[in-house]
C-alpha cells in the first residue's frame, strides 16, 4: 500500500459519490465559528460503501508509513466519524503489514470522545493503549484545528508521540500551516482534498446570524444532540 499513489480528484469523487459533501445551512463548529457549508463526511449505512472504502485507501495513502518500520507498532485514533475511519484503516493496515511475518508490525485502533462540557476524552482507560505508542490521528474535517490541536495534547497527556494527521478535508486554508507549527504533532498534517469555505469566528461576525438565519437541525437529533456534538447551547426561540 505505500508508495502507491492515487491520482483522484477528490472534489469531483465526493461530490459525484454522494457524500452529501458540502451540506448548506448554519452551522456553529467546535471552535464556536459559523458557517454555513459543512463538510459532511458521516459513515454510510453500509460499511462496506464504496466511497468509505476509497476514503479509507486514500488516507492510508497520505500516511508516512516510516512512522510503522520506525516503531514497529502504531495507534490509529480517531474522533467521531474520525473514529470510523480509523478503525477501517487499522485494520486493512493490518492485513497489508502481517504480510512480511520477518518486520512483525502492528497498527492498533483508539479512539476519543467529547464530552458534554466539550473537553476531550479517552474512554475506557484508552490510555493504556497510548502510553509510549506512536499515534496517527485520523478525523473528517480539518477546520480552525482545535480539535487537531486538543488531541495533540490528550496523545501526550496519555504518554503517546503525535505522529502525524491525516484528514478527509482541509476547509480553512492556509490555517492548517500555522496551526501545525504550534501543535505537538511530529510531521505536517495531509488532507485530501483542499476547500477553502468560510467561517465567521464569533456570533456577532457572522453574516448568517445578522440575516437572522435559524441554525440548522442536521447535526444529529435537535437541540439536545446538538451540544453533543461540541456545539454551543441551543439559542433561544
Ligand atoms: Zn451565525
Amino acid at each position: 500500500m505505500s508508495g502507491h499513489v492515487l491520482t483522484i480528484d477528490w472534489n469531483q469523487a465526493l461530490t459525484e459519490m454522494g457524500a452529501g459533501v458540502f451540506q448548506k445551512g448554519h452551522f456553529v463548529l467546535s471552535s464556536r465559528g459559523h458557517c454555513r457549508e459543512y463538510g459532511n463526511f458521516v459513515v454510510p449505512v453500509n460499511i462496506n460503501h464504496r466511497l468509505f472504502e476509497l476514503i479509507c485507501v486514500g488516507l492510508i495513502d497520505l500516511l508516512n508509513m516510516e512512522i510503522f518500520t520506525i516503531n514497529r507498532t502504531a495507534v490509529l485514533l480517531g474522533i467521531g466519524t474520525g473514529a470510523f475511519y480509523a478503525h477501517q484503516m487499522s485494520l486493512k493496515l493490518n492485513r497489508s503489514l502481517s504480510r512480511d511475518k520477518s518486520k512483525r508490525m502492528e497498527c492498533s485502533f483508539a479512539f476519543a470522545v467529547r464530552r458534554p462540557d466539550g473537553t476531550l476524552t479517552l474512554p475506557y482507560d484508552q490510555s493504556s493503549l497510548i502510553n509510549d505508542q506512536a499515534v496517527i490521528f485520523v478525523d473528517d474535517v480539518f477546520a480552525t484545528g482545535k480539535t487537531y490541536f486538543e488531541v495533540g495534547n490528550l496523545i501526550q497527556n496519555a504518554g503517546g508521540t503525535p505522529m502525524q494527521a491525516v484528514f478527509i478535508l482541509n476547509r480553512a486554508l492556509p490555517a492548517i500551516d500555522q496551526v501545525a507549527r504550534q501543535s505537538n504533532f511530529i510531521s505536517q498534517p495531509k488532507c485530501l482534498l483542499h476547500k477553502f469555505l468560510e467561517i465567521w469566528a464569533s456570533r456577532e461576525a457572522c453574516f448568517l446570524c445578522k440575516q437572522g438565519m435559524p441554525f440548522s437541525t442536521e447535526f444529529g437529533k435537535g437541540p439536545e444532540e446538538f451540544h453533543l456534538h461540541g456545539q454551543p447551547p441551543w439559542p433561544k426561540e
